[in-house]
C-alpha cells in the first residue's frame, strides 16, 4: 500500500469497509471509481475504462462519471442489484492540507433506494430482516423507507416457510446475520440482494425509541434492531420518517401463504407476473398512490375480526347508495399526492421546493375530502371524518413562504415568497432597486460628460464599470474616474460611488441566495415537526380511498354485501370469479352455487379438463377473500364462515425454494396445508397426485381426503381425473360429489361451465386434444386405443381401479337427465353409490 499515491491509499482504507458495494469516489466534478469497480462498473454502465497513474508501475484501472448525471448511474447499478457507496470530499479543497478529506456519506442499496423507476407509487419498496431466534422461530421485520412504515412478525416454521413470508412482503433486500446454513444463504441470495451484519442489536439506537416502543418481544427486538441499525448505518442520516413499527399477530389476519397468494392471483398474475388479471388490479379504482398501497396490504391480509370487517363493509355501502358523493371524494383525492413519500422525503432532507408545493397542495384538498365524507350521516362516517386532520398549520406556513414558481434547485434562490421574512425583502429591494440606480447612473454619467455612447457594465471579474470609447476619453473630467481595465478600443472605470452601490448589490445577491437556502431548510425543519401528523393523516385518506374503491367496483359490477355466520357454513349462490368474469370479452360468465353447509365439508370436483374446475375452487376461495378484506362479493348472496386460512394447491408448481421436482413440491405444499389447516380453514387441491403412476396418485390423494375428512374437518374442493374416488361419498359422510358439467354435440365437447351434484360421466381429455387441434391421426388413434381400453377394462374395475372401487363393489351407472337454461340438455351417465336415495336431491339442479 505504501507504494500508492496518498489519494489512492485513502480510497483503499475507505473502500475496506465497503467492500460488497461500488464506490463513487468523489473528485471535483466527477465520480471515480477504481480498481476492480472500475473495470465492473464500465462493463455494467457501457462506459469507458481508462487508467490512472497512482504511485505503482502500472496504471490502476478507473472510469467514472460527472457528478451531476451520477444519480442515472447510481439507478442503474442499484436496480440490477447492486450497492453503491458515495464517498464525498467532507472539506472545501480549497481549505485543504494534503489529501481532501473523504467519507462515505450513503450507502444506496436496492432496499434503501428513496427514488427511481424501481420506486413505484402503488409499490412499497421493502428492506427486510431475518433472524432465527432459536430452533424454528424466526423474527421477520420490514420496513419502506421512501414511506417509513415499518412492520415486525414472530412466527414459527422452518426456513422454507420463513423464505415465503419474505418473498410475499415484496422485499428486495435482506439483512441477515451469519447465522443462517449456506444452503438457506444460497436461496436468499436466489430472492433477494443480501447483506450481512454482525453486530450486537440487542441495542437500538435511541433515536429509534419511538419506532421501537410497540414491540414489547425481547425476541423480536433481535429483528428490528439489526434493520434499524442497518438502515441508521448506511444512511448516515435523519430517519425522523421512520414509524412505530406494526407488529402483526398473525392470529387476526386470515392467512395465506407465498403459494396460496400466487395460485389466487391476488397480486401478481402468474403467467405475465404483471398485475394484470390480479385481484388486486380488478379492485383498484384508488385514487392515490397511497390507497394503492393499502389495497394490496389489505388483500394481503384479509381480516378475521367481524366487527371491523362489518364496519368497512357499512362505509362500502353507505359509498355505494350515495353516488354523487363518491364521484365528489374521487375528484378531491385525485389531487392528494403521496403524503407518505412526501414525507419521507422531508426526514430524509430530499425535499425540494416543489415537492413542499405538492404538499401544501395535497394538503389543501383535505377539506374537500372531509366534506365531501361528512355528507353522509352514519357513526362509522363521523368516526372517520373525526379522525382527519387537514394540517392547516402547515398549509399556511407554506402558503405564505413557498413561492409558486420556485425551481428544482434549492440553491438558486427565488423560492421564497415575499413578505416571508423581513431581511430578504430588504435583500431583494436593494439587488432590484441597485439595477434601477445604475441605469439612472447611466443618464447621469452620460449628461455630466457629455458622452453620448457611455454606458455602465458588469462582469464577473471587475464588477460594474463605466465604459468611454476611446475617441471620447479627452471628455472625462479629472480625478473622478479610476481606471479599471483597458481593451482595445476602450477603457474601463470605476467611481467612488459606484464602487458603493455595488458592493451593497452583490452583497444582497449573494446573501439572498444564503438566505433562502436558510429559510426553506427552516421551513423543512418546521414540516418535519409533523411528520406523525401527515403521516396519520395519510393512513385516513388511504383507508377512504380503498374503501370508495371497493364501492366503485362493487356497483360496477353488481356485487352483494356478504353476511358472516359463526357456524360453519360456505352458502353462495350464484358466486362468480371476480376476473375471469371480467375478462371473458363478452362471454357470459356462468354464475355457480356453493352450499357447503354443517354436514358438507369437502365437495370432490370431477368433469373434464377446460371445464372450469380450477376457475371454479378459485372462485370459492376468492369470494371469501374479497369478503374479509370488507368488500362486496360477486354473488347473489353469500353467507360465509370467517376463514382463518386458506391453502391451495392449483396448477404447475412454482418453485420458489430450491431444485426440487414439481411433485416434490406439491407433496410439500399439501403437507403444509394438512399440518396447519383447522376446521376453520378453507383447502383448495386440484389434482393432487397426477404427478405420479395413477396408483400411486389416487392413493395418496384418497389419503389426503380421508385425513382432512376425519381428522381437520376443514371445508375443502377437491377435484380430481381419478373417477374412482367418486365412491368414496358413500365412506365420508361429509364429503360429497360435484361435477362441472359438459356436453357432447356433433362429436364435440361443449363446456357448460355448470356445477352439479354428482359425479362426472367421463373426461372429455380426447375431445380437449381435438380442440387444441392435434393431428387428426393422433385423435383417432387414441380414440381407438381409448375404446380398446375401455373393452378391456369392462366388468373388472375393482381390479383396475385400485383400492377405493374394491371397497364398493355396490357401485351403478345412473342415467341422469340435467338442464341448462332451462333445456334438457345432457344425458349424462353418473357413477355413484346405488344407498341412500334422498342424496339425489340437488340443489344444483336448475
Ligand atoms: P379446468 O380447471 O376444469 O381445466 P378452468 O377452470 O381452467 O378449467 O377453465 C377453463 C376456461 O373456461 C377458463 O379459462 C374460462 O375462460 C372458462 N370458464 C371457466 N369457468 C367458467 C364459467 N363459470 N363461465 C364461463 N367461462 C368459464
Amino acid at each position: 500500500m505504501a507504494t500508492y499515491t496518498p489519494m489512492i491509499q485513502q480510497y483503499l482504507q475507505i473502500k475496506k469497509n465497503y467492500q460488497d458495494a461500488f464506490m463513487f469516489f468523489r473528485l471535483g466534478d466527477f465520480y471515480e471509481l477504481f480498481f476492480d469497480d472500475a473495470i465492473k462498473a464500465s462493463q455494467e454502465l457501457e462506459i469507458t475504462l481508462t487508467g490512472r497513474a497512482g504511485g505503482t508501475d502500472e496504471k490502476i484501472p478507473m472510469c467514472g462519471v460527472p457528478y451531476h448525471s451520477a444519480s442515472n448511474y447510481i439507478e442503474q447499478l442499484v436496480e440490477r442489484g447492486y450497492k453503491v457507496a458515495i464517498c464525498e470530499q467532507t472539506e472545501d479543497p480549497a481549505q485543504a492540507k494534503g489529501v481532501v478529506k473523504r467519507e462515505v456519506v450513503q450507502l444506496i442499496t436496492p432496499g434503501t433506494q428513496m427514488e427511481g423507476k424501481t420506486i413505484q407509487d402503488k409499490q412499497n419498496s421493502y428492506i427486510a430482516s431475518i433472524t432465527e431466534l432459536n430452533e424454528k422461530q424466526y423474527g421477520l421485520t420490514w420496513i419502506d423507507l421512501t414511506t417509513g412504515e415499518g412492520n415486525a412478525l414472530l412466527f414459527n416454521g422452518k426456513t422454507d416457510d420463513a423464505m415465503l413470508k419474505l418473498i410475499s412482503t415484496g422485499t428486495k433486500e435482506i439483512v441477515v446475520s451469519s447465522e443462517f446454513s449456506t444452503g438457506v444463504i444460497e436461496a436468499f441470495q436466489k430472492n433477494f440482494s443480501i447483506t450481512f451484519s454482525v453486530e450486537d442489536n440487542s441495542v437500538v439506537a435511541e433515536e429509534f425509541d419511538n419506532v421501537v416502543k410497540p414491540v414489547s418481544s425481547s425476541l423480536l427486538i433481535y429483528s428490528v434492531g439489526r434493520l434499524l441499525n442497518y438502515l441508521s448505518k448506511t444512511q448516515k442520516r435523519s430517519l425522523t420518517h421512520l414509524q412505530p413499527i406494526s407488529v402483526i399477530n398473525l392470529n387476526e389476519y386470515l392467512n395465506m401463504d407465498m403459494y396460496t397468494m400466487r395460485n389466487l392471483e391476488l397480486i401478481e398474475a402468474q403467467r405475465s407476473k404483471g398485475r394484470q388479471g390480479t385481484l388486486s388490479w380488478l379492485l383498484d379504482e384508488t385514487k392515490t398512490a397511497m390507497g394503492g398501497r393499502l389495497l394490496k396490504k389489505w388483500i394481503q391480509r384479509p381480516l378475521m375480526n367481524k366487527d371491523e370487517i362489518e364496519s368497512r363493509l357499512t362505509v362500502v355501502e353507505l359509498l355505494m347508495e350515495n353516488y354523487f358523493v363518491r364521484e365528489d371524494l374521487k375528484e378531491n383525492l385525485k389531487g392528494v399526492y403521496d403524503l407518505e413519500r412526501l414525507a419521507g422525503k422531508v426526514s430524509f432532507g430530499n425535499v425540494n421546493a416543489r415537492d413542499l408545493l405538492q404538499l401544501q397542495r395535497s394538503l389543501n384538498n383535505i377539506p374537500a375530502v372531509q366534506l365531501a365524507i361528512s355528507s353522509i350521516d352514519h357513526p362509522i362516517i363521523h368516526e372517520l371524518v373525526s379522525n382527519i386532520d387537514p394540517c392547516e398549520d402547515i398549509v399556511k406556513l407554506l402558503e405564505e413562504s413557498i413561492n409558486e414558481e420556485a425551481p428544482l434547485s434549492v440553491k438558486e434562490g427565488n423560492i421564497i415568497k415575499d413578505g416571508y421574512h423581513h431581511t430578504l425583502d430588504e435583500y431583494r429591494f436593494v439587488s432590484k432597486n441597485g439595477k434601477k440606480w445604475m441605469m439612472e447612473l447611466e443618464q447621469r454619467e452620460r449628461e455630466i460628460t457629455g458622452i453620448k455612447s457611455l454606458k455602465i457594465g458588469y462582469n464577473r471579474i471587475f464588477g460594474y464599470f463605466i465604459e468611454v470609447t476611446r475617441s471620447n476619453l479627452s471628455q472625462l473630467p479629472d480625478g473622478r474616474y479610476e481606471r479599471k481595465q483597458t481593451l482595445a478600443n476602450a477603457e474601463r472605470f470605476i467611481t467612488e460611488e459606484l464602487k458603493e452601490k455595488e458592493t451593497l448589490i452583490l452583497e444582497a445577491e449573494e446573501k439572498m441566495i444564503g438566505l433562502e437556502y436558510e429559510l426553506f431548510i427552516s421551513i423543512r425543519e418546521q414540516v418535519k415537526l409533523h411528520l406523525a401528523r401527515l403521516q396519520k393523516l395519510a393512513q385516513i385518506i388511504s383507508k377512504i380511498d380503498v374503501l370508495q374503491s371497493f364501492a366503485s367496483v362493487s356497483e360496477k359490477n353488481n356485487y352483494k354485501r356478504p353476511q358472516f355466520t359463526e357456524k360453519r357454513v360456505y352458502d353462495v349462490t350464484e358466486g362468480r370469479h371476480p376476473v375471469v368474469e371480467k375478462v371473458l370479452n363478452g362471454q357470459e360468465y356462468i354464475p355457480n352455487d356453493t352450499i357447503l353447509d354443517e354436514n358438507t365439508h369437502q365437495y370432490l370436483i370431477t368433469g373434464p379438463n377446460m371445464a372450469g374446475k380450477s376457475t371454479y375452487m378459485r372462485q370459492v376461495a376468492l369470494i371469501s377473500i374479497m369478503a374479509q378484506i370488507g368488500c362486496f362479493v360477486p354473488a347473489e348472496t353469500a353467507t360465509l364462515p370467517i376463514f382463518d386460512q386458506i391453502f391451495t394447491r392449483i396448477g404447475a408448481a412454482d418453485d420458489l425454494i430450491s431444485g426440487q421436482s414439481t411433485f416434490m413440491v406439491e407433496m410439500l405444499e399439501a403437507k403444509y396445508a394438512i399440518t396447519n389447516a383447522t376446521e376453520r380453514s378453507l383447502i383448495l387441491f386440484d389434482e393432487i397426485g397426477r404427478g405420479t403412476s395413477t396408483y400411486d396418485g389416487m392413493a395418496l390423494a384418497q389419503a389426503m381426503i380421508e385425513y382432512i375428512h376425519n381428522e381437520i374437518g376443514a371445508k375443502t374442493l377437491f377435484s380430481t381425473h381419478y373417477h374412482e374416488l367418486t365412491v368414496l361419498a358413500d365412506q365420508l359422510q361429509n364429503l360429497k360429489n360435484v361435477h362441472v358439467a359438459a356436453k357432447e354435440q356433433d362429436g364435440k365437447v361443449l363446456f357448460l361451465h355448470k356445477i352439479y351434484e354428482g359425479a362426472a360421466d367421463k373426461s372429455y381429455g380426447i375431445h380437449v386434444a381435438q380442440l387444441a387441434e392435434l393431428p387428426e391421426s393422433v385423435i383417432e388413434r387414441a380414440k381407438e386405443l381409448l375404446d380398446e381400453l375401455e373393452a378391456n377394462n369392462n366388468g373388472q374395475k375393482d381390479k383396475t381401479s385400485g383400492h377405493a372401487i374394491e371397497e364398493n363393489k355396490e357401485v351403478v351407472i345412473e342415467s341422469k337427465v340435467t338442464t341448462y337454461k332451462d333445456e334438457p340438455i345432457i344425458i349424462e351417465n353418473e357413477t355413484k353409490a346405488s344407498k341412500e336415495p334422498e342424496e339425489q336431491l340437488s340443489f344444483f339442479d336448475q
